[in-house]
């Protein structure tokens, strides 16, 4: 009778922490730690590839942020971004692409660039090796606007020439956001350097920070003073910029700014708390975007 009732306890508390355990496993997807392709070991990426098909590859920058914020400043961003969207969905990452498109930023010393021939093929292989190991959804995550024509061209090659699907975050998470006060507020400026004081601020020089002095050439000058009333004609000015100095049209990040940054505002104006709530939202839309994802089971290889 007592065997028979150590048995009965022994299979409840078998069943109990079984549905704790399933309970636990269903619920909680947060982790407390990214999971990093270069920290796993190789049984710990086959473990992970029989649960999942996903990653994440950050893509980054290595150029000139001004002053006061370092060069790595676009590969930090999307690389602590890529970090958080893992700790909330467990989705693993791939290494960053240190250095991009970065030529009309040369003009100040440190910065680094890939050709875009040469970008797109480092991100291809690179996709080619995961997708050989049984990836099937890769998902970029750029910080660098330099970046974004390449990436396209990448996703592109991935869903025409191999197995698996390829997106940018980004493209399918919208994320519902006030226009900016100020537009040209695009690097380095207020925004940027929020997001670096929220992140790594240890990196950030506010000391260092300075508001820029803007010189538009005179013919984006017009570009832009038309654009006012004609907006058709700003996409016009949005593609003189970001130009190497040698094409002549004065869209070298030192030929715009005298000091890095493109603002019109004082970098000084950047907090911590702007920072956090450009991040939050960006991980909470991308994190949502993953979770319904992930409702589609991987196909069976
Ligand atoms: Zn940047």
């Amino acid at each position: 009778m007592e065997k028979m009732e150590k048995m009965g306890r022994a299979c409840l508390i078998f069943l109990v922490s079984m549905i704790f355990l399933f309970v636990g496993f269903g619920h909680s997807k947060e982790t407390s730690k990214p999971l990093i392709l270069q920290e796993m070991t190789w049984t710990d990426v086959q473990e992970y590839l029989s649960k999942s098909d996903m990653v994440i590859i950050p893509i980054g920058s290595t150029e000139q942020h001004g002053p006061h914020l370092p060069l790595g400043t676009d590969s930090f961003i999307a690389t602590d971004i890529a970090k958080m969207i893992s700790v909330r969905t467990g989705v693993m990452v791939a290494p960053v692409v240190l250095a991009g498109y970065s030529v009309y930023h040369s003009g100040f010393p440190g910065t680094l660039s890939l050709k875009p021939e040469t970008m797109e093929q480092v991100l291809f292989e690179t996709a080619e090796m995961l997708i050989k190991h049984g990836f099937r959804r890769i998902m970029f995550l750029n910080g660098h606007g330099g970046n974004t024509i390449v990436q396209s061209k990448v996703i592109h090659r991935i869903n025409h020439n191999t197995a698996a699907i390829a997106l940018a975050l980004g493209d399918y998470s919208p994320i519902d956001e006030e226009p900016p006060k100020d537009w040209f507020d695009q690097h380095a400026g207020v925004q940027e350097t929020s997001v670096m004081l929220h992140l790594e601020p240890g990196l950030v020089q506010m000391e260092r920070a300075e508001k820029p002095k803007i010189r538009f050439s005179p013919q984006r000058g017009n570009y832009l003073m038309l654009g006012r009333k004609n907006p058709e004609l700003m996409g016009i000015f949005w593609s003189l910029l970001a130009t190497p100095q040698e094409t002549e049209k004065g869209g070298a990040s030192h030929q715009i700014s005298s000091n890095g940054v493109w603002s019109f505002s004082d970098p000084n104006e950047a907090t911590k708390e702007i920072g956090e709530q450009y991040i939050s939202k960006r991980v909470e839309s991308f994190a949502k975007f993953i979770e319904t994802w992930k409702q589609v089971p991987p196909e069976k290889k």
